[in-house]
């Protein structure tokens, strides 16, 4: 029997219709902005349904989980790696993400550039911020950064394209502002080697408010694929 995965159309063109007038509002009309699918619990059957709709990016978070289903993936959509990452699971990874947005530690940026030497590749980074130095949460402080970028900067296998962030749940909306400004400033450095073209944020319960403040990579899991199942 065919599942059926009409919530899936439905949400997405809801997702749509709204990027689209979020977009129209509050940015200029030659801004692209990026709508990733987040995959974690849900079976590649549906994910791949969405990549059928036309979402041509997919945000995987466990290493484990990712493994287990690459295979069964589409390959007409990127694969992203926006979970934490452990320096010891990043060999399992690197010869099939696209981009790992959660470098966020020297030490992790220095693993992915020796990986990505040994299989003859430079491996696009995004630099994941705490903004809201939350313990619960990866990404490196904000007064860290910047030594990040520069050594991130010096190594041969590794590109960094920009930022990401998860804001803290609470006033979310001063930060981010405060990674919009972030991003502004760190783009008008010009640090050499370093790429601010992405502004990874915005989940489903944010990304409106995130496209106005910026973003160009929105994150959506149980907006477009509903309530996640673990089991
Ligand atoms: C789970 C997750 C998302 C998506 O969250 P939803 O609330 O389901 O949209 C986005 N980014 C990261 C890093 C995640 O872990």
């Amino acid at each position: 029997m065919e599942t059926d995965f009409s919530y899936i159309d439905e949400n997405y063109s809801r997702i749509l219709f709204e990027v689209q007038n979020a977009a129209a509002k509050y940015r200029n009309s030659e801004d692209h902005i990026d709508i990733m699918a987040v995959t974690k619990t849900v079976d590649p059957e549906a994910v791949n349904h969405a990549v059928r709709l036309g979402i041509g990016l997919l945000g995987e978070n466990r290493v484990q989980e990712y493994l287990a289903k690459k295979d069964f993936y589409s390959k007409n959509a990127d694969v992203h790696f926006i979970g934490h990452l452990q320096s010891n699971k990043v060999k399992y990874i690197i010869d099939s993400v696209s981009l790992i947005q959660s470098v966020d530690s020297i030490k992790l940026a220095y693993e992915i550039d020796k990986h990505a030497k040994r299989i003859g590749k430079i491996q696009n980074v995004l630099i994941e911020v705490n903004i809201g130095n939350e313990e619960s949460k990866g990404g490196i402080g904000k007064p860290f950064l910047r030594d990040l970028l520069y050594e991130a900067a010096e190594m041969k296998n590794i590109q960094v394209q920009g930022l990401m962030t998860i804001p803290p749940s609470e006033n979310s909306e001063k930060f981010l502002y405060d990674m919009q400004q972030l991003y502004i400033d760190i783009s008008a450095e010009n640090i050499d080697n370093i790429s601010m073209d992405i502004l990874s944020m915005g989940m489903s319960n944010d990304y409106i408010k995130a496209i106005e403040y910026g973003s160009n990579l929105i994150r959506i899991g149980r907006g477009l694929f509903g309530p996640r199942n673990y089991r």
